[in-house]
């Protein structure tokens, strides 16, 4: 398996200079087991804590020995799980770890924070370098919240957030789950109205999906939402979340001007990053590998000295560009024609040139001034839209 760090390494070292990257922590554990989660996630214990701990710090170092000569970390993202069971201590332990191992030009340093976390803590973390607060709201709606089985109420959200402003935080996210069973107009009018007082910097609308295999699939076929319920759901919230002034910038993503999240800009714009933690996905050079997604998968593999992946796909230029116009399109901006042909110069791209047109003819892609694009009112289609286009 070395081989294939080797085979990484190999590729970045062609590289005329070092690759900005976005370096991502996963926190596999949470205060419970959301019953609609599909995530990497387990119920916290201190003990296993504290062996993740190491173990990342471990890892840390291993991914250093092997990319820091030809990376700049210039994002920095905490996620889950639920990171803000990390203390500013830990926080503060791990980011000191990056920073000692690899040239870091910090422009952004994220962590996801669940609105029961203790509010104390946020002057610690911004104190230890975190600059953003991804809040994971998911509603100001009771109703909601139970139906989801969250352990909190809205009024811890909106504390948390006065709490942070109160402690210094300039730039916070919301997010909100949206097309869950239970939800009304007046569930999108409270939320709304909550993001009126609260105005964070930026905000994520999901839709609830993926439930196959988690116990929440029960509840979803005693009340499913129709496409088209949530569809309509989705489309009230962009349109009155931009009249509001956060612009979508992403399917799922409104923010303040200057407010991105470029963090996960880089998976869009198909960017490097680098994933640590059990289930976190990389993408450095033409490669992209994710690590095993149990703990003890990810423990014992870390452990055995030796790297094991639950997926490691070394990418071919046609690959690439597959996953650069799949990711790009996501985003509202769309994708650049001149920096599709001089990021994978060679490739043949004609075969997109007549699905390309005939898209554009159906009202499904906008091309102009050299980008290509997805319409806004078009974005729920969006994965038929780009399934059409890499045929
Ligand atoms: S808090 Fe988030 S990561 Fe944890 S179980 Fe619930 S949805 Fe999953």
């Amino acid at each position: 398996m070395d081989a294939d760090y080797n085979l990484i390494v190999r590729r970045l070292s062609e590289a005329s200079q070092k690759a900005e990257t976005g370096f991502y922590i996963h926190y596999p554990f949470c205060r419970q087991k959301c019953s609609y989660c599909h995530f990497s996630s387990s119920v916290y214990e201190r003990e296993l804590h504290l062996k993740w701990l190491a173990a990342i710090k471990e890892e840390i170092r291993r991914a250093a020995a092997l990319f820091s000569d030809y990376l700049i970390i210039d994002t920095v993202y905490f996620g889950g799980g639920t990171p803000s069971l990390l203390t500013p201590g830990e926080v503060k332990c791990l980011l000191d770890s990056v920073q000692k191992n690899f040239e870091v030009r910090l422009q952004e340093a994220t962590i996801e924070v669940n609105p029961a976390a203790e509010a104390g803590r946020i002057g610690g973390w911004l104190r230890a370098g975190i600059n953003r607060l991804s809040v994971g709201a998911q509603s100001f709606d009771p109703e909601v919240l139970r139906v989801l089985g969250r352990n909190y109420d809205p009024d811890n959200t909106v504390r948390l957030v006065e709490e942070a402003k109160k402690a210094g935080a300039s730039n916070i996210g919301l997010d909100l789950m949206v097309g869950v069973p239970g939800e009304s107009l007046r569930t999108i009018e409270v939320n709304l109205k909550a993001l009126a007082e609260l105005q964070p910097e930026h905000v994520s609308v999901y839709l609830l999906e993926e439930l196959e295999k988690v116990p929440f699939q029960r509840v979803w076929e005693k009340s499913p939402v129709s496409e088209e319920a949530a569809a309509e759901t989705y489309e009230r919230y962009r349109l009155s979340l931009e009249a509001a002034g956060w612009l979508q910038y992403e399917i799922a993503n409104f923010s303040r001007p200057g407010y991105r999240c470029r963090h996960n800009l880089k998976y869009w714009k198909y960017q490097p990053f680098l994933g640590l933690g059990p289930s976190a996905s990389s993408h450095l050079a033409n490669f992209r590998w994710t690590n095993p997604s149990g703990l003890e998968d990810w423990l014992s593999a870390l452990g055995s000295g030796k790297p094991g992946f639950d997926e490691f796909i070394e990418l071919r230029p046609g690959e690439e560009v597959r996953e650069f116009l799949a990711s790009g399109l996501r985003l509202r901006e769309g994708i650049s024609l001149e920096e599709l042909t001089s990021r994978f110069p060679g490739v043949d791209l004609s075969g997109y040139e007549t699905r390309l047109t005939r898209l554009k003819d159906y009202g499904l892609l906008q091309v102009s001034d050299g980008l290509v694009r997805i319409p806004p009112e078009r974005f729920l289609i969006s994965n038929y839209i780009i399934s059409e286009l890499l045929l």
